[in-house]
């Protein structure tokens, strides 16, 4: 069983990429029967953003990806918030002091400053020339103990370590593809405030919380050699690393706030389900043998393995609502909550008196507007994007329909089918069989070629207002014989 986490920082919403990110986290956890965690990475107090923390349980919650342990509902390595485990990273740092993998650099602001800009000028890597690795011990204590504002930095191996990563193979580190310069990143694993940096509180908490796979966006890639670096020096077992590809636009360009609005709450507000959208985010850069894509929370586990593909995914809008669409004909299919929650939102805007479709009173045939909607969901559901654009594709089952005329006559499309529609008066009982019995004498009434595309579109015109729609039987009995006939010109 796998165990593994997501583990963001609050300086943000969630949004499609770190969706993803937790998306497969979980699915591997589930998969494997494992356990999925959140941790809080918060160590970054100055770009932390009030608020940010309880929208993201919020958001995760919505999408179904409810965590095993993490804030509020804990577990047995809690801590699952950075902040609260200072004391952790600071023995551990205190830990690599004493073997020697780490040193005190009491380098000022300034003079790392000056070095970077030296090197930079020099067309080197920004790195540090360890002028502090050489203080002897028992200097460095002493320094320190008389309070002298300092950082702990990693002694990196001189060969930095490459890794199997699951999805992209032998990973080696960019130093070593580029050729030895003598310099060394050495990166700060405590802060001169004695928080630790990223580097080393997630490595720490990824050990001590037993986490067996990390799953993360590549752009981490780089510094995984810095956390192998560390799980050695410490003399852990590194987890398994496996990095997925960014997302990008249609036009292949990395997504950001300016191309793609993909944050969480702009999908939820556009009515989006959750499980179109965890559908839609799981097939971001995943691939599955099953014949259709249309999975759910629970097929995306069962069929769940690391079949990743490297590099970006592009993102796409018809392929979201194609999903949506296809979760609203389930929905309608199990007629559960889902479906109440379908109703209930085009119900909310049919009440609303600010928009056009109040009319509806006298259409609902005694009906309650929500056994009325009801009808309409399931015969079109498959339709379903959303309530607003819903309503408006079946804009006249709420509001009278009144054709405009041309000289002074209602558009008509053939000769004699207005005059021959008028027969459906002659159907009683106003159901499916007789309805359709009707409507293929009429059109075998005339002998004309085409007739029969004729007189459905003539019907499908002068009911529903539209070109497309659902199937115009269903439509009929939706609105019922009295509306009907009114439609067709029949005084009744
Ligand atoms: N806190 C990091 C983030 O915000 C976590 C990266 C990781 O998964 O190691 O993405």
């Amino acid at each position: 069983p796998a165990r593994t986490r997501f583990a963001p920082s609050p300086t943000g919403y969630l949004h499609l990429g770190s969706l993803r990110t937790a998306l497969f986290n979980y699915l591997l956890a589930k998969r494997t029967g494992g356990q999925f965690l959140l941790r809080i990475e918060d160590t970054d107090q100055k770009r932390t953003i009030p608020g940010t923390e309880e929208r993201l349980f919020n958001d995760l919650r919505w999408a179904g990806l409810q965590w095993d342990e993490g804030p509020e509902v804990g577990g047995p390595y809690g801590p699952y918030k950075q902040s609260e485990r200072s004391a952790l990273y600071e023995e551990h740092a205190q830990k690599l002091l004493d073997s020697g993998h780490g040193y005190r650099c009491f380098c000022s602001t300034e003079r790392l400053n000056a070095l970077a800009e030296h090197r930079h000028k020099l067309g080197l890597a920004t790195d540090y020339d360890r002028t502090c690795a050489s203080i002897p011990a028992e200097e460095s204590d002493d320094r320190a103990s008389r309070g002298e504002k300092h950082v702990v930095r990693l002694r990196v191996p001189d060969a930095y370590p490459s890794y199997e990563d699951l999805i992209y193979g032998t990973f080696k580190p960019l130093r070593q593809r580029r050729g030895a310069e003598q310099a060394f990143e050495d990166p700060i694993l405590l802060k001169s405030d004695g928080l630790p940096t990223y580097h080393l509180a997630n490595v720490v908490d990824d050990h001590h919380m037993k986490i067996t796979h990390v799953i993360r966006g590549s752009e981490w890639m780089p510094s995984t050699p810095k956390h192998i670096s560390l799980y050695n020096a410490f003399g852990w077992t590194p987890p398994a690393f496996a990095h997925v590809g960014l997302l990008a636009d249609e036009q292949g360009n990395k997504l950001s706030k300016r191309n793609f609005d993909d944050n969480i709450m702009t999908f939820r507000q556009m009515e989006i389900f959750p499980e179109a959208l965890t559908n839609f985010t799981a097939l971001l850069g995943w691939s599955h043998q099953e014949k259709s894509d249309v999975m759910d929370l629970q097929s995306l586990i069962r069929n769940f393995s690391l079949k990743f593909t490297k590099g970006n995914s592009k993102v796409t809008d018809g392929k979201l609502h194609f999903l949506q669409r296809k979760h609203a004909a389930l929905r309608v299919k199990e007629g559960g909550k889902g479906m109440k929650e379908m109703v209930r939102n085009v119900v909310k805007l049919l009440e609303d008196p600010d928009r056009p479709y109040n009319d509806w009173r006298h259409l609902t045939n005694g009906k309650t507007i929500y056994k009325y909607v009801e009808e309409v969901i399931k015969a079109d559901g498959e339709n379903y994007n959303n309530a607003d654009e819903f309503v408006f594709r079946n804009m006249f089952l709420f509001m009278p329909l009144q054709l405009p005329l041309q000289n002074g006559k209602r558009q008509t499309d053939a000769e004699g089918i207005p005059q021959d529609a008028k027969k459906l008066a002659e159907v009683q009982v106003w159901e499916k069989d007789s309805i359709m019995k009707k409507v293929y004498e009429i059109i075998d009434s005339g002998t004309e070629e085409g007739r029969s595309k004729e007189v459905y579109h003539y019907l499908r015109k002068v009911l529903t207002g539209a070109e497309h729609g659902m199937r115009i039987h269903d439509y009929m009995m939706i609105l019922g014989r009295d509306e009907c006939l009114k439609r067709l010109g029949v005084d009744v």
